[in-house]
């Protein structure tokens, strides 16, 4: 990495050790990291002594820096000479506003570079046993947000989504998921459909509850799931379940 340039890098759904090799060594060579909330903090633990490391997330009673500050600190760090990186959770581009950051630093005549990272859907469905397509079962999914800014006129085209996909995996959306329910089942998607929430998918304290669309609303109250949470609606949920099922019998053949 050169001085005096911006690296926007994805640092994966949380395991640390799901983060690619170039992330890593963009981590090691950093002069200043400034990083979010959905980042593991363990993967701090590789830069090198004398790093300026920078929180750019929320914390309780505060407020989450604004992207122009953030955009600004990158701008600056990086004309001073800087091997700037910014590290967000999952990957830059799936909902992680790398664009924006890219645009500003690029407006700036700063040099950048994207390194992807693991997104949730792909990193959570794996630790849940919840395989995005499956032969004979879904042969298409979509990556949607539960929740658009205020500011966002178009609306989620639930209505499309209910059919035009076979899996749907919905970031930001466990505090929408009443709205997004009542959406998918006004539009026509059978009430039976599986459904699951994963909270803290790929951390030792990942924990998944599946139901149907019929029942997911009471389920998720009586279990208290919480962000940051994902949600994945289909049938191949349920190879989740056949998954658990033979590796309780493989287990008891061998005990
Ligand atoms: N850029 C990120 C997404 C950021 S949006 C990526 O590529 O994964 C934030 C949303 O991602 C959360 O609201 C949640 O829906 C999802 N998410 C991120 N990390 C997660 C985790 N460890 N467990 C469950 N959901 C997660």
């Amino acid at each position: 990495m050169k001085p005096g340039c911006v690296a926007i890098v994805g640092a994966g759904p949380g395991d640390p050790e799901l983060i690619t090799i170039k992330a890593m060594r963009r981590i090691q060579e950093a002069d200043v990291i400034l990083y979010d909330r959905l980042v593991n903090e363990e993967l701090l633990n590789y830069a090198k002594a004398g790093v300026v490391v920078i929180y750019c997330g929320k914390s309780p009673g505060q407020h989450s820096m604004s992207q122009e500050k953030i955009n600004g600190l990158l701008i600056q760090y990086a004309s001073e000479g800087r091997r700037v990186v910014r590290l967000k959770g999952g990957d830059p581009f799936v909902f992680g506003r790398g664009g924006e950051e890219a645009l500003a630093v690029v407006q700036a005549g700063i040099p950048y570079e994207v390194i992807p990272g693991i997104t949730s859907a792909i990193g959570i469905a794996a630790s849940a046993g919840i395989p995005l397509t499956h032969r004979g079962i879904a042969a298409s999914f979509a990556v949607v947000t539960g929740s658009r800014c205020p500011e966002h006129v178009a609306p989620i085209q639930w209505n499309r989504l209910a059919h035009s996909v076979d899996t749907l995996v919905i970031y930001m959306g466990v505090s929408q998921l009443s709205h997004i329910r009542e959406q998918l089942l006004i539009h026509g998607k059978d009430a039976q459909t599986p459904i699951a929430l994963i909270e803290n998918g790929t951390f030792a304290c990942q924990r998944t509850v599946t139901g149907t669309l019929e029942n997911i609303d009471k389920l998720a109250v009586a279990t208290k799931i919480k962000n940051p949470a994902l949600i994945i609606v289909g049938e191949v949920v349920k190879v989740r379940e056949q998954l658990i099922h033979l590796q309780g019998l493989v287990r008891s053949e061998i005990s």
